[in-house]
């Protein structure tokens, strides 16, 4: 069986084989779709197809990656997820159930991309998470069934400008949804090509220095729950994308606060699944009605 990490070339799907990436369409002589959210219903033939391996690809150096799932229907995403992370934000309280939001498709941007702070804007943070890729529609999923619908994991940063996010009587989506607060990647990875499913590091760099380091064991609510959780709230489908939540470092919590600046780089590492590095622009421009 092929191990299949799926990156986004231009839109194309691409499988990683060895420091390559191959076209799926084209390397199987057609068998298989080019669009990455067709792929996701055919991954099983991804790994058993064995032309891919022979196949000429573009050396993984110099492909420019887009976010691996770049149209799902839907980003839920969860808050307070970890218990450091409860501990800086005095806005976050434990709570029995998942604390779940959504985030706009139209936020993703891939592994390089940059992420624009909008303008007049001020606080915008970091936060680096797992993120889960739905492989099947998922309607009233037990717990114990919940991995069978992973098609995937990628990293992700939930960008989100804090002053929004509290604003009034609080709008998360909105803080967490800007055009470019999404970056994901660089790959979907399977869930049988992972150390430890439920275990896996994630760490956040702002430059050189590292603001977050923690691991998926300490998820308060774990992906099964998650996923279980949600789907008895709203039928998930193939490729809605599920932002598992962060762990401390974030920069709103900080004494004095850090946000985001134009210059920086954003890196976000989670081993075994990869590696983003985001520059980050200010827009230029006054902003919106405010
Ligand atoms: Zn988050």
């Amino acid at each position: 069986v092929l191990p299949v990490r799926i990156a986004n070339v231009e839109g194309r799907a691409h499988v990683l084989v060895g420091d390559r990436l191959v076209d799926i369409e084209r390397g199987s002589g057609g068998r298989l779709p080019s669009d990455p959210m067709e792929v996701l219903a055919r991954m099983a033939d991804v790994e058993a197809d064995h032309a891919l391996l022979q196949a000429p690809g573009v050396p993984l150096s110099e492909a420019h990656l887009g976010p691996p799932i770049p149209r799902p229907s839907k980003i839920l995403a969860a808050g307070g997820n970890y218990q450091d992370h409860i501990e800086e934000s005095p806005p976050l309280a434990p709570s029995g159930e998942p604390n779940v939001f959504a985030k706009l498709p139209s936020a993703l941007v891939g592994p390089t991309d940059p992420i624009v702070l909008p303008a007049g804007r001020g606080q915008i943070d970091w936060e680096v998470e797992l993120v889960v890729v739905i492989a099947r529609r998922a309607r009233d999923v037990p717990v114990a069934d919940a991995w069978g619908y992973v098609a995937g994991v990628t990293g992700g940063q939930d960008i989100s400008d804090r002053a929004e996010q509290v604003r009034g009587s609080q709008q998360w989506t909105m803080a967490k949804s800007f055009d470019t607060f999404a970056p994901t990647g660089p790959y979907l990875v399977t869930v049988d090509e992972l150390a430890d499913r439920d275990a896996i590091g994630l760490q956040c760099f702002l430059d050189e220095e590292e603001v977050q380091d923690g691991t998926t064991a300490n998820l308060l609510f774990p992906v099964p729950v998650l996923i279980s959780w949600a789907s008895h709230v709203a039928t998930l489908e193939v490729g809605d994308l599920f932002f598992t939540g962060t762990p401390g470092g974030v920069g709103a919590f900080r004494d004095p606060p850090r946000w985001l600046e134009d210059g920086q780089v954003l890196r976000s590492v989670l081993p075994g699944v990869g590696e983003m590095a985001n520059p980050v622009r200010r827009a230029t421009g006054t902003g919106g009605p405010r």
